[in-house]
């Protein structure tokens, strides 16, 4: 297949600073060569693609997401689910998945998802489930701690494998759920996990996903990506040539002793912001001592040795912060060790950042760190949340802002559940969340796609569609920009009719 590809008569909203929407570009050797110049191809045997007036955005860029443990969920992941929101839809996805999964094997839809986001208010019953999937075990939970919903078959795989399960095929929120999750996790082979994480990202570039900032997995319960060898999947396939999408990768560490073991030696032996255009090791996050430490205030001692110890070496870090206090304890410490060591070279981050103040986005402001802003409040109710994110307050100040998901368990994969949130303000279940506090569409792609090489250093290649970037794009079902055609409602159910990265078609929906 030729290296060149050129796609002409679209609607091509670059994001550059100008908002500049062209009609054609050409890419060459993954790179973009030219725009608004026709067909400017070199090679006679380039590819070129009409878009008959097609909406053209850059491949969105999710800038956190626990992406590579979702091949670790067990069975044969759903998730279409994420976009179901009637019961008659959500059979229908389990009815398609039975056709292509091995019968008697698992049908699964773990996290992602809430029987609210359906206008029942409820699971798909056992029996409808029966009907849908005679001869698949199929069992559905809210993120990692349930309820779950299960089948008849997925009620005998599952009580066999020592989990109570309900009469009615439901798996009791906490204890059970976790229990069930890891009892079919157990079964679920490294092989298993090559075909998940193909699966997954085959998903995502039928939706538009073209870029995830993995924060790996630390949570044992329904989501551990082993640190040490979580990642052998994906540089399997990585060497095989067989990733589509890319995937930057963020190292989560874990130390709980002022000794900082597990930091030294990802920052001694660890090549930082390593890897090929594909997949690269970035930095490390979203936590650097355990997740349950953060959570207690004030933050342990050692925490200020970390972060020092972070910026000595030069890396790039993402750290969570969820609640007000958290944001400004992290902080605190950020800005004692900014005056020995200026962190604005750094491109740090302050993650989901709910309910944040302008003194404290200021402070980030005088710091020079970024702050990545994330939907994952869509899936309200899943999680105890100090408030949503105040995008409009956030998007008003001058410092560098990106967009993500935190998916794909408390919250989804599909990128357009996050945009419709971003836009609306409504959850999965249409109540209206964080008034006042929406954006437009164009400001929400443009933090999905312009500003997210700023966060791995990579902002020369990586972003809008500008000559010398990434050759990264989503042709449109629909054009997001225009309200009558795509009413607020429809939002989520966007998809790529086709989806290049790299210069290359690696989703073809067969419509153009
Ligand atoms: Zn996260």
């Amino acid at each position: 297949m030729s290296y060149e590809l050129v796609l002409l008569n679209g609607k091509i909203h670059t994001m550059d600073e100008a908002d500049t929407v062209a009609s054609s570009v050409t890419i060459r050797a993954g790179l973009i060569a030219s725009i608004d110049e026709g067909n400017t191809a070199f090679d006679p045997d380039a590819k070129v693609i009409d878009l008959q007036g097609r909406t053209v955005i850059p491949g969105l860029i999710d800038n956190h997401i626990h992406f590579l443990r979702t091949g670790l969920i067990p069975g044969h992941d759903m998730r279409e689910m994420e976009t179901a929101f009637t019961i008659e839809e959500a059979l229908s996805v389990i009815q398609a998945r039975a056709k292509t999964a091995p019968k008697g094997e698992l049908l699964s839809a773990l996290g992602g998802i809430h029987p609210d986001q359906f206008d029942e208010k409820r699971y798909p019953t056992l029996a409808e489930m029966n009907d849908a999937a005679p001869d698949h075990p199929v069992y559905l939970s809210i993120s990692n701690w349930g309820p779950g919903a299960t089948n008849a078959l997925g009620k005998e795989l599952i009580e066999g494998l020592g989990v109570p399960v309900g009469e009615d095929g439901i798996v009791a929120q906490g204890k059970e759920t976790v229990d069930a999750w890891n009892a079919l996790a157990a079964r679920h082979s490294y092989q298993d996990t090559m075909r998940q994480t193909q699966n997954q990202m085959d998903f995502a570039l039928s939706k538009g996903l073209t870029n995830v900032f993995d924060m790996g997995g630390t949570i044992p319960a329904g989501g551990w990506l082993d640190p040490a060898t979580g990642y052998n999947p994906i540089l399997e396939l990585m060497r095989d040539d067989k990733v589509p999408m890319r995937v930057r990768v963020f190292l989560p560490v874990l130390d709980t002793d002022a000794k900082l073991p597990d930091l030294t030696a990802r920052l001694d032996y660890t090549f930082k912001e390593f890897g090929n255009d594909i997949v690269r090791v970035v930095g490390v996050g979203e936590w650097l001592i355990p997740n349950k430490l953060q959570r207690q205030q004030p933050l342990p001692d050692f925490y200020t040795e970390s972060v020092r110890a972070v910026a000595e070496r030069g890396w790039i870090y993402k750290q969570h912060m969820v609640a007000l206090e958290e944001q400004k304890a992290h902080l605190d410490v950020w800005e004692k060790v900014n005056k020995d060591i200026p962190l604005a070279d750094l491109h740090w981050s302050m993650d989901h950042c709910y309910g944040i103040d302008q003194e404290t986005i200021d402070r980030a402001i005088d710091l020079g760190v970024g702050i990545s802003s994330h939907s994952a409040r869509y899936l309200e109710g899943m999680v105890q949340s100090p408030g949503a994110p105040p995008f409009r307050m956030i998007l008003d100040s001058d410092l560098q802002v990106g967009g993500g998901s935190d998916g794909a368990r408390i919250s989804t994969m599909n990128p357009w559940n996050m945009l419709y949130f971003a836009v609306t303000g409504n959850n999965h279940a249409g109540e209206q969340i964080n008034p006042g506090q929406s954006i437009s569409r164009q400001e929400i792609v443009r933090i999905w796609t312009q500003p997210q090489g700023w966060f791995c250093k990579e902002e020369k290649k990586m972003g809008p569609i500008e000559v010398g970037k990434y050759g990264d794009f989503v042709i449109l079902s629909d054009d997001f920009f225009d309200e009558q055609a795509v009413p607020d409602q429809d939002i989520r159910k966007l998809t790529s009719v086709l989806t290049v990265v790299d210069g290359k078609v690696v989703h073809d929906a067969g419509v153009l």
